[in-house]
């Protein structure tokens, strides 16, 4: 499923699914540029606070799927619990991700695990908030475990103290560990919570393919500044587009 070609495999859609016409629109535009894999959206949403907009729920899914299916895109959503599992898998979701305040809770990874033994449906897994290598490795071999061959890892970036221009730190030795724990394993770069603004996307995502990531995961939303979660960072279809084209993928000497 995650394959690198010439270019990077690209997952990309809005940070939340907010109504049937936004994921339809957003669906359409970027199956008409063409540079789009897989389309994201998240259904249930982990907020850091409480009383903002934490996801549709349910009723998104089919929301989901019928955009996918009719851009001819696959389609994600990030899943955090058995229940998440189950109406995901119901609904036809093509994939499934980790996010990373799951990640760094083995009984929840295992209780995902344990919800996917025998669908063998592609996971993503994201690294946990913490810088912390043990972690992200013990997730992904939970899934493995699970019977699942169509795993990638997901680098969005740490949570830190200090102050930074990133929203979350990018620590890239630790993507590269698990590149050492796991050769193959196909790596994404997720610029977007990493730099959670909209001029960092373009930096990040290059230095992601100079490290030879198989691809990027990247917010897009038509109306960024009112979408209802992350509107600092997504990007319309029109900018996404722009930045794609300004990656220069080099050619590594192995
Ligand atoms: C997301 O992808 O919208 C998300 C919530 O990401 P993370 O788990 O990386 O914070
Ligand atoms: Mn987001």
């Amino acid at each position: 499923m995650f394959k690198k070609t010439d270019k990077p495999y690209i997952i990309a859609g809005p940070c939340s699914v907010e109504s049937e016409q936004q994921i339809d629109y957003i669906a359409t535009a970027l199956a008409k540029d063409g540079n789009t894999n897989l389309l994201r959206g998240g259904i249930w949403k982990p907020r850091t606070r409480p009383n903002t907009f934490e996801g549709v729920g349910s009723v998104g899914l089919a929301w989901l799927v019928a955009a996918g299916k009719k851009a001819k895109l696959p389609t994600a959503t990030e899943v955090a619990n058995a229940k998440h599992v189950e109406e995901a898998l119901k609904a036809g979701i093509d994939v499934l991700w980790i996010g990373a305040r799951t990640t760094v809770n083995p009984f929840s990874v295992q209780e995902i695990a344990d919800a996917i033994q025998g669908t063998n449906i592609p996971i993503m897994i994201k690294n946990p908030i913490t810088p912390d290598l043990d972690l992200w490795v013990g997730a992904i071999e939970r899934i493995q475990g699970a019977g699942v061959t169509d795993i990638a890892a997901i680098h969005r970036g740490f949570s830190s103290y200090e102050k930074t221009k990133y929203r979350n730190v990018p620590n890239w030795g630790i993507p590269v560990g698990l590149m050492q724990a796991f050769p193959g394993l196909p790596i994404i770069c997720d610029p977007s919570h990493i730099g959670g603004t909209r001029e960092l996307i373009l930096p990040i995502s290059q230095k992601a393919m100079d490290m030879n990531m198989t691809g990027l995961m990247v917010e897009v939303h038509h109306e960024p500044n009112k979408a209802l979660s992350d509107a600092q960072q997504q990007v319309t279809p029109a900018n996404f587009k722009n930045i794609l084209e300004k990656i220069i993928i080099r050619e590594l000497t192995p």
